[in-house]
C-alpha cells in the first residue's frame, strides 16, 4: 500500500534560490508557466481513493506550496479523508495575515496532522531565499503559531547563517518549533568544505 505521497500543488513562487531549478531555468531563459491545482482537480483525483492514515507532502521543484490559491481548501480535504499527516514546505513570504491565522487553527484543529515547515535560512538574514521579505516571515510564522499552528524550522546552514543556528535554535524552542537543520553548499564548494559542513552537522558542532 502507498504510505506517502507528494504533490507538487503549483509551479508559482515569489523566490529565487540561487540553486533552485525554477531559478536556473528562468536565468537559462527558459520560462516557468505558472500553473497550479485546484481543489476542484484534487477532488477530481483524490475522490476515489481512500487517503485514511496516509501521508501527504506538500513541497516543489518548481514551486512553493503557499502560491497556491487553494491551499487552505485542499488542505481541509485531505484532513477530512483522514490522512495521518499533512507537510507542507515553504519559505513563508506570501499570504495575508487572515490567511495565516486561519491557517493556524485549522492545524490546531487537525491535532497537528497539518504541519509547515518553514524554511527560514537565518535569523536576521535570509539571504538564500532571494526575494523573501524576512520582516514579512516572521508576521507569518507567529501570526501561524499563535492561532494554535503546527511547525517545524527547516534551516539550511550556509556560510552566511552559520552563526546564527545557536540563536535560531533557541528561538525555535521558545516559539515551540522542532529545528532541523540540512546542509547546502554553492556550487563551486570543495570537497572539503562540503564535508566540513557534512560533520558539523552530524555533531551538531553548530548548536
Ligand atoms: S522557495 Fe522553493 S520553489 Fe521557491 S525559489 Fe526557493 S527553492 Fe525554489
Amino acid at each position: 500500500m502507498i504510505k506517502a505521497i507528494e504533490i507538487e500543488l503549483t509551479s508559482a513562487c515569489n523566490a529565487r534560490c540561487p540553486i533552485c531549478m525554477r531559478t536556473r531555468l528562468i536565468e537559462k531563459g527558459i520560462p516557468v508557466k505558472t500553473e497550479h491545482y485546484t481543489i476542484e482537480d484534487i477532488k477530481q483525483y483524490f475522490g476515489p481513493i481512500d487517503m485514511k492514515d496516509r501521508r501527504v507532502k506538500f513541497c516543489g521543484v518548481l514551486g512553493d506550496p503557499i502560491a497556491c490559491p487553494d491551499l487552505y481548501e485542499i488542505s481541509e480535504y485531505f484532513l477530512d479523508k483522514q490522512v495521518k499527516h499533512i507537510e507542507v514546505s515553504t519559505n513563508a513570504g506570501l499570504k495575508t495575515t487572515k490567511f495565516w491565522e486561519e491557517y493556524g487553527e485549522l492545524s490546531e484543529r487537525s491535532n497537528n496532522r497539518l504541519e509547515i515547515h518553514f524554511a527560514i535560512d537565518g535569523v536576521y538574514t535570509n539571504d538564500y531565499r532571494v526575494g523573501v521579505n524576512l520582516d514579512k516571515v516572521w508576521n507569518n510564522v507567529d501570526t501561524y503559531l499563535n492561532a494554535g499552528g503546527f511547525a517545524s524550522w527547516q534551516f539550511i546552514i550556509f556560510d552566511y547563517n552559520k552563526d546564527e543556528v545557536p540563536i535560531a535554535r533557541t528561538m525555535a524552542r521558545d516559539k515551540g518549533m522542532k529545528f532541523i537543520t540540512r546542509t547546502a553548499w554553492k556550487n563551486d564548494a570543495s570537497a572539503a568544505e562540503q564535508e566540513e559542513v557534512r560533520r558539523k552537522t552530524k555533531n551538531r558542532d553548530y548548536a
